[in-house]
């Protein structure tokens, strides 16, 4: 069985210090009991270089929140998936519901994204889920199966390569959390949907995000086709983070 991941998302929190005190709570809990699955944390980009330095040689691989569609030139704010590959970055998350929510971005965009990411030999951690709206209207399924097919449609071999994650929208900073049922049953239509494009993608990690924390992280991760988490407001305490690392073994 593949290990599972836990990714932490730090969103736009963090300073030089702060960092600094969390990663090194969190080394020292992961040197108290080596992790039994891969870790990684998704930090802002001006922090590239400082989380490089204080991970290197430790089990937590680097993370980026965002990635350009493009390689280079005229796109004044944006960072290529190549300058991440300079600071050693492994994964980049591509379609988180805030740059969709509040960059407008498509699934065409996030499709580019995730591609980009690839070509530069990072892995897209592909966020989508459903609004409360939609899940309320019995869309949920349609909705995260048409911005996966949105992502499955442009990468073509990269397919092998993509971490997914599902992340209900209503669920995320919320403190809501999906049930364990709820999120297994979109997970497997995922996997369905995976399995249907690529007969390789069957291991395609599926990780859900959604406010989980330590306390409900070991039923959501019991489940057959949840394969990890995308964490936000829990990462960033590094108790909870590595309560949930524990859980995922
Ligand atoms: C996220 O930002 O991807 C996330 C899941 O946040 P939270 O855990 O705070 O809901």
């Amino acid at each position: 069985m593949l290990q599972k991941l836990i990714a932490g998302n730090w969103k736009m929190n963090g300073s030089l210090a702060a960092n600094q005190a969390l990663l090194a709570d969190i080394l020292a809990g992961l040197a108290a009991q080596a992790p039994a699955c891969q870790v990684a944390v998704a930090v802002p980009a001006p922090y590239l270089a400082q989380v490089q330095q204080l991970t290197a040689g430790s089990a937590i691989a680097l993370g980026a929140q965002d990635v350009s569609a493009h390689a280079s030139g005229a796109f004044t704010g944006e960072v290529s998936a190549q300058m991440l590959g300079d600071f050693g970055v492994r994964y980049a998350l591509v379609g988180h519901s805030e740059r969709r929510q509040y960059h407008g971005e498509t699934d065409a965009a996030v499709a580019a994204k995730a591609q980009a990411a690839l070509a530069a030999g990072i892995t897209p951690i592909v966020c989508l889920g459903e609004t409360l709206a939609q899940r309320e209207a019995g869309e949920t399924e349609a909705v995260v199966q048409r911005q996966l097919a949105a992502v499955l449609d442009v990468v073509g071999q990269g397919v092998t390569r993509l971490v997914v994650a599902y992340e209900p929208v209503w669920a995320i900073g919320t403190g809501k959390t999906a049930t364990p049922e709820q999120a297994q049953a979109v997970h497997a239509a995922l996997r369905a949907q995976l399995v249907q494009a690529n007969s390789a993608a069957a291991q395609v990690p599926l990780l859900y995000g959604g406010s989980m924390n330590a306390a409900n992280a070991a039923q959501l991760l019991a489940q057959p086709d949840i394969d990890g988490g995308l964490i936000g407001g829990a990462a960033l305490k590094a108790a909870d983070f590595l309560h949930i690392i524990a859980a995922a073994a």
